[in-house]
């Protein structure tokens, strides 16, 4: 049977994965796709995290697609608003606006194998149907409130950092913060001076480096506007956030890169932190990358401050009035942040919409079953034209941004075949998916997550089965390997197919 379909291509998620999907389809010549975004805005995380100090935490010369480089980022690591600013440039640019359908969330995809399309529900009520699906909802996004009873008790303001309330004035307020992660690193020093007193509740302090931030002022500027120098900038880039991720984490036993880590983060913690006790605290006890390290120059600082407190009691409950440890101390406060992150690999956030592929196999309990798999992170046997941008095994941890260009250059691959050859369907093979997932867990043995000390690391790259669904390869091979696969690793099948 042949149904015509609304879209071509449905894209889930309006941040910069479902933005550089649609840019990328466009320009290979599928035009007729949607965008499909819960925000009432485009930018993912940039639009949901606008906490104090939110900034990204690695170069901007690489934190941005190759085909739209920008020379006028302020600083080294640009502020949020210049990201949200820049997905909004993006969508302009690049005629995606138009094309992009905000305020709607998808609760359910299902495979109509009539059809050979996807039937994607929205909380509206609403159907959607297309022949192909992008999953590009990301996987930080969903805030996940602590364990912790009585949060719902407490009678002051409870904000998480990913939903700030700027409403909410701190000025002479006694604030508590629970997490000291990624989030906590950047919202501690820009609130500091500004509240009357500060409680930092950690649980498992994070490792913190140097930041080679600073001002990029107008002849800086002008000279990356030079020819050859936003190339030669962003190749100087990528080579750090290699090294300090991806080469750092996947081959650890084989490269020194963690230990000179870990030696510049200790000298770090020595110049940052005047009180050695304070000092002792904030000293992680797991080797480097077993969870996200944190680049500041003002994090560690903070703590000399007289009016911030570290507490590593741990949080019996939330009261009314603040927070009660442990050790039966009650820590009056009038705010409470939770930077307590977000889901991760867990049950409804691999996405956070039911998946039914062929036959109503369901994706989570596939996953369940067969523990996260995905070929090349990209797709799933069982699920046939529906592809992620950052499925199990498909992110090296290098920049986003690379994530999204290759992972969209195999799935351009795969769909121009289909356009091809007239097909409809389009299914990796168990076999091929097989071959990937053993690929990829052979070579645990010189990732540092594997490393003994990380098991007190309470990282959340873990998932139930105690994997780390990485990518343990290095950009270049993830480059590579997306544009040279071979396309027989699909089938490809449907009307036109014989
Ligand atoms: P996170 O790294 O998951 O940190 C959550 C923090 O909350 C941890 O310190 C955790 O302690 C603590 N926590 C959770 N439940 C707790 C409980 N019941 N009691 C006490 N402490 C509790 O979350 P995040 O800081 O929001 O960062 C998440 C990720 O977002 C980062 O790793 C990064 O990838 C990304 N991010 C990026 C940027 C950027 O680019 N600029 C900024 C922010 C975030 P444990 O460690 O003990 O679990």
């Amino acid at each position: 049977m042949t149904i015509t379909p609304d879209h071509q291509v449905a894209i889930i998620g309006g941040g910069f994965s479902g933005i550089g999907a649609a840019i990328m389809l466009d320009k290979a010549g599928f035009d007729d796709y949607l965008v499909i975004e819960e925000g009432d805005g485009v930018g993912g995380a940039w639009h949901w995290n606008t906490y104090p100090g939110v900034a990204v935490d690695i170069p901007s010369f690489s934190y941005q697609f190759s085909f739209e480089q920008m020379a006028d980022w302020t600083r080294v690591y640009a502020p949020g608003r210049e990201l949200k600013a820049y997905a909004e440039h993006c969508v302009d640019k690049y005629d995606v606006r138009r094309r992009t359908r905000l305020s709607t969330r998808i609760v359910s995809a299902a495979f109509d194998e009539d059809g050979d399309l996807w039937r994607l529900g929205t909380a509206d009520g609403d159907t959607i149907t297309a022949r192909y699906v992008v999953g590009a909802t990301g996987v930080l996004t969903q805030p996940k409130p602590p364990a912790i009873p009585g949060v719902d008790e407490f009678d002051g303001t409870v904000m998480h950092t990913a939903r700030w309330d700027h409403t909410v004035d701190l000025a002479g307020k006694r604030v508590a913060i629970i997490g000291t992660g990624a989030s906590a690193v950047q919202v501690i020093p820009s609130i500091a001076r500004h509240v009357a007193h500060l409680t930092v509740f950690q649980r498992t302090p994070i490792w913190c480096l140097p930041k080679l931030d600073t001002r990029l002022r107008l002849p800086a500027r002008a000279a990356l506007r030079l020819p050859g120098a936003r190339a030669a900038t962003r190749l100087a880039s990528q080579t750090f956030v290699e090294l300090t991720f991806p080469l750092a984490a996947h081959f650890h036993n084989l490269l020194p890169v963690a230990g000179v880590g870990e030696r510049l983060g200790h000298a770090h913690l020595r110049r940052a932190v005047r009180d050695p006790e304070v000092r002792e605290k904030l000293t992680p006890r797991y080797a480097l990358g077993c969870k996200r390290p944190s680049f500041s120059n003002t994090y560690l600082q903070a703590f000399n401050r007289t009016n911030v407190r570290l507490e590593t009691a741990s949080i019996e409950r939330i009261t009314p009035t603040g927070v009660r440890t442990a050790d039966g101390t009650d820590h009056d406060v009038d705010v409470l942040v939770l930077a307590t992150g977000f889901k991760v690999f867990e049950k409804g956030n691999m996405p956070a919409f039911t998946v039914t592929g062929a036959g109503g196999v369901d994706l989570e309990s596939w996953w369940e079953e067969h523990r996260f798999q995905a070929y090349q992170g990209v797709s799933v046997p069982g699920f046939p034209n529906f592809f992620a941008i950052l499925g199990p095994y498909g992110y090296n941890g290098s920049s986003y941004f690379n994530l999204i260009e290759t992972q969209m250059a195999h799935i351009v691959r795969c769909l121009r075949r289909a356009r091809r050859t007239g097909a409809t369907r389009v299914e990796v093979t168990p076999e091929a998916n097989a071959r990937y997932f053993e690929q990829v867990l052979g070579r645990r043995r010189h990732q540092v997550f594997f490393q003994p000390s990380c098991t007190t690391a309470n990282s959340y790259y873990f998932d139930a089965n105690g994997d780390v669904p990485f990518r343990p390869s290095p950009t270049l091979e993830t480059m590579w390997t997306s544009s040279r696969f071979d396309l027989d690793d699909y089938r490809f099948e449907g009307a036109a197919v014989s």
